[in-house]
């Protein structure tokens, strides 16, 4: 059976909502119901595709399977054998009632040549490796006719027979109460034929599962949310449509020191409050290698020092970023008796003083205190 993309046979984005998605199989439903289009059979087939795409993108698993994997990822069992049960009535129900439910839940569609669909494989970078670029080597499955039954699923030297139910309809009627209903055929599920000895290689699939090994060159300064394109390299498509391609959806891992929002790179440095007092010179790490920041005397815990040129290359071009270092002034812990007495000592001279030592002490104090004498305290 021809199989379009699930998110073109709704009309949505591939990011749509679950509302978006059942507004839109509501939408078609209504559009190709059969009761509405009685006897016309590519609105029925148009309603079975619609429900079944609606089946696997309101099931937040089969969605995601469908994302990475495409058909294969929520389609076992190959054309013609076990296949995709497209027929469950739960979702279906709240639409239209339980008579309907498994009436048209079967498969069915034109054979039509049709591209295949486009898939996602999620690829996590180091932030190193996101700046720099880097050559991956990214295994995934695909499934491939298989070579023993040349895709009958049919053991070698037999062919899959006429269903004899259906008698290659894929449908069968049946009466119920006042209606006459057509119903996916329970023998062939659809297909219009039976195996009747299976393909021992495939075990009657018609497709066997491999692995692929596909060589992406990530470019150099990629970031978290980036799509690499690999056209083609999709599900493949049928009846000789075209295959869909492959989107390698880049995640960037966090990294121990820097944080990066766009070009530029971020990163906490603690100081000693005796270096941030006197000022010196340290070693910060940027991404190739060491650089020297300079930090001037009186320097106040959070402010931002800029290191040029040594954040990142956009990946869409445009200039480097540049590194920014914060300082943390960190309070020294675990003192011994000398050091809490050079400090007293230190106090009492900073307190003769005045404010010009501590000025943001200063005016902290006297907004408290004129606060305080508002309030008549
Ligand atoms: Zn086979
Ligand atoms: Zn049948």
């Amino acid at each position: 059976m021809a199989k379009r993309d699930y998110y073109d046979v709704l009309g949505v984005q591939r990011n749509a909502s679950e509302a978006d998605i059942k507004k839109a199989f509501r939408r078609l439903a209504m559009k190709y119901h059969p009761d509405r289009n009685p006897g016309d059979n590519e609105a029925e087939a148009k309603f079975k595709e619609a429900k079944l795409a609606y089946d696997v993108l309101t099931d937040a698993k089969k969605r995601s399977a469908y994302d990475q994997f495409g058909h294969a990822g929520v389609d076992g069992a190959g054309p013609g054998f076990g296949g995709f049960s497209g027929g469950a009535p739960g979702d279906f129900a709240d639409i239209f009632g339980d008579v309907f439910g498994d009436i048209f839940g079967g498969r069915g569609g034109t054979r039509r040549s049709q591209r295949g669909v486009d898939l996602r494989y999620d690829l996590a970078l180091t932030l190193e490796e996101a700046v720099a670029g880097k050559e991956v080597k990214i295994r995934l499955p695909t499934w491939v006719d298989c070579q023993f039954c040349n895709g009958s699923g049919a053991k070698p030297g037999t062919k899959p027979k006429t269903c004899p139910t259906c008698g290659g309809h894929g449908q069968v009627r049946m009466q119920q109460g006042f209606f006459s209903i057509q119903q996916t055929c329970p023998e062939c599920r659809g297909s219009g034929t039976v195996i009747e000895e299976p393909c021992p290689h495939c075990r009657g699939r018609g497709r066997i599962q491999e692995e692929k090994t596909l060589s992406v060159k990530v470019p150099a300064g990629v970031d978290t949310g980036d799509r690499i394109r690999l056209a083609g390299e999709g599900e493949r498509g049928e009846q000789g449509g075209p295959a869909g391609d492959l989107y390698v959806q880049i995640q960037v891992k966090e990294h121990p020191i820097f944080t990066r929002e766009d070009a530029n790179l971020y990163c906490q440095v603690p100081i000693s409050f005796v270096i941030a007092a006197l000022g010196g010179e340290l070693e910060v790490p940027t991404l190739d290698g060491k650089v020297m920041l300079k930090i001037p005397p009186g320097t106040q815990t959070g402010k931002m020092f800029r290191v040029r040129n040594k954040g990142v290359k956009p990946v869409r071009g445009g200039v480097v970023g540049d590194l920014i270092c914060r300082v943390l002034i960190e309070t020294p812990v675990d003192l011994t008796e000398r050091q809490k007495e050079l400090l007293r000592e230190f106090e009492v001279s900073v307190q003769e003083g005045g404010s010009r030592h501590n000025p943001q002490s200063h005016s902290w104090l006297d907004g408290v205190k004129s606060f305080f004498e508002k309030m008549g305290l």
